[in-house]
């Protein structure tokens, strides 16, 4: 069993975990409070727990919690603390997410601050509308730092952890191998890993971007044809299986490219996506409806990705570049299809759109670049 505590200021919060317990009965073991007036005290109650995941609420201080006082501060501070720690022993690290209703997450932007110090910030209405998704990514967290420490300060940890393939090696700047080995805890190599590759698709697609590079309609995504296809992908090593993988599935990008032209002699990406589901289907027997371009409305085209914002099957031309800084040049970067730009809905979404493609961005939002 593994230790998870929740940390918030308002008990009636703690409701939202009632879901996610019971689907975590043999495996996640729950302890809840509110923070002490100190936060010292509040340090040393989460301590005495030997937390293998903790939650915290984003804003502790809202809310008197002992003898009419508020705590005076909120969990960055007390998250610091116990990340300061782990560079001192790096075998106590573990995984800290803040956790908020939407209004209040909004004030945290992780990319203003120094480093991160959250390895997720997840909203709390997560825990009651996902509970399964929950307890499997709150797992996959706890499980990737058991691993990260394992093998932390030995040599090319970046390939024990993804088990890499020497083709994917290839794929990534070297550079980033022994950066990757230089992070002083293990909360910098999980938060660095993720974001590179678990969260953005370039070498591991997510199931949005395994559609769009299969030309498959996101109609499909539950379809017992696309299970049936995602079996025999998974049984010929596409699937993900490093660390978060039990939580976030992911397939190779690579891998998925090599079994077409490999096993049925054909290079997915030189077809439109019509073309691309009528060979699946003549190749695996399975049938499917082709992707549209949200752009054109037409599967005669040549999806490569998700856009980042809306997650339809998106064309690198009907798409413009997210502003997105990476800190390797051969990360893929995230796109937004011209459509998220003609609505406005990436904004919503706390997307911006890079310099190198305002110029294209307004004449869309001025009606300069229409459908047609
Ligand atoms: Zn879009």
């Amino acid at each position: 069993m593994y230790n998870v505590v929740f940390v918030d200021d308002r008990e009636d919060q703690f409701i939202i975990l009632n879901q996610v317990k019971r689907e975590a009965k043999d495996t996640l073991d729950f302890f809840e409070f509110v923070p002490e007036a100190s936060i010292i005290d509040t340090q040393k109650a989460i301590s005495k727990k030997a937390p293998d995941l903790l939650l915290l609420d984003y804003r502790l201080d809202e809310k008197p919690v002992r003898d009419d006082k508020i705590a005076e501060y909120k969990a960055g501070p007390v998250a610091q603390q116990f990340r300061d720690s782990a560079i001192e022993d790096y075998k106590n690290d573990f995984p800290i997410f803040a956790v908020s209703h939407e209004e209040n997450i909004r004030l945290y932007d992780p990319d203003k601050t120094a480093h991160d110090l959250f390895d997720q910030i997840w909203f709390k209405n997560f825990f009651v509308d996902h509970p399964n998704d929950a307890v499997n990514q709150m797992i996959s967290f706890i499980e990737a730092y058991k691993e990260i420490i394992d093998c932390f300060n030995t040599e090319n940890i970046l390939h024990k952890l993804l088990q890499i393939n020497a083709e994917e090696v290839g794929f990534i700047d070297s550079h980033f191998f022994k950066d990757i080995n230089k992070l002083k805890a293990p909360n910098l190599v999980s938060i660095n890993i993720f974001k590179t590759f678990i969260n953005r698709s370039w070498l591991l697609l997510d199931k949005d971007n395994l559609l769009a590079r299969l030309g498959i309609h996101p109609d499909d995504k539950e379809s017992t044809h696309f299970n049936e296809l995602t079996r025999i992908i998974t049984e010929n090593d596409i699937e993900y299986s490093g660390i978060f993988g039990s939580g976030f599935q992911r397939w190779w990008a690579n891998r998925l490219k090599g079994f077409f032209e490999g096993r049925y002699s054909v290079a997915l990406g030189d077809l439109t996506s019509a073309e691309r589901v009528e060979k699946i289907s003549e190749c695996t027997g399975l049938k499917f409806q082709p992707a549209l371009s949200r752009w054109t409305n037409n599967s005669d085209t040549y999806v490569s990705f998700a856009c980042s914002s809306c997650k339809n099957p998106t064309e690198v031309e009907y798409s413009v570049s997210a502003y997105d800084p990476v800190p390797h040049p051969v990360i893929g970067k995230n796109r937004i299809c011209w459509s998220c730009i003609q609505t406005g809905e990436y904004g919503d979404r706390g997307f911006l759109v890079d310099d190198s493609d305002e110029f294209t961005a307004d004449k869309i939002r001025h009606g300069k670049i229409v459908f047609g």
